[in-house]
């Protein structure tokens, strides 16, 4: 079932690898009318949806090369690893870099923003100790401009052989390779 008015993103990571690091390939986002998805073609344009996602939801008209009459974009399935992201993320900060982190597991995503001076944060406390540390950033970000909300994964794309185990950490031995 899939909510409407959805915004997700999924990423080219293949579900029998164990990477830790999936790539987001592909960003897509329903029409709040027709359900449809659709591919939004950069990561920019993207963020810039979701920054404001809950007041000015996404229809196919904003679109002008497409209407609610066309066929999808994509389809959702099950091959990739689609991940729903929460809306209304704050736009990534200027020379900042936003990451994600699969868990191994599948649990869930780490969030880490690379600082323009090439220092990593992990949390919003880490944030409000850099920028104390660092004054001279706060006319460029604040705290509020970081988000470090895991998106949920689709419980359907963690591999079988990852769920449910607590041996979280441990190295899955000889993978067909
Ligand atoms: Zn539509």
């Amino acid at each position: 079932m899939l909510a409407s008015g959805g915004l997700r993103r999924f990423s080219s990571m293949e579900k029998s690898k164990s990477s830790r690091d999936s790539t987001t390939a592909l960003y897509a986002v329903q029409c709040g009318k027709c359900f449809k998805w659709r591919l939004i073609p950069t990561k920019e344009e993207y963020d810039a949806i979701r920054e404001s996602f809950i007041e000015d939801p996404w229809f196919c008209e904003k679109n002008p090369e497409v209407s609610c009459d066309d066929p999808a974009d994509i389809e959702y399935d099950t091959s990739r690893l689609w991940v729903i992201d929460k809306p209304n993320i704050p736009k990534t900060p200027p020379n900042t870099e936003r990451n994600l982190h699969l868990r191994k597991d599948f649990s869930k995503f780490d969030i880490t923003y690379i600082m323009p001076n090439g220092k990593r944060v992990r949390s919003s406390t880490e944030v409000e100790r850099f920028l104390e540390a660092h004054p001279g950033y706060k006319d460029q970000f604040s705290v509020s401009d970081f988000s470090f909300t895991s998106p949920k994964i689709m419980e359907e794309m963690v591999p079988k052989s990852s769920r449910g185990k607590d041996s979280v950490g441990r190295k899955r031995k000889n993978e067909d390779g």
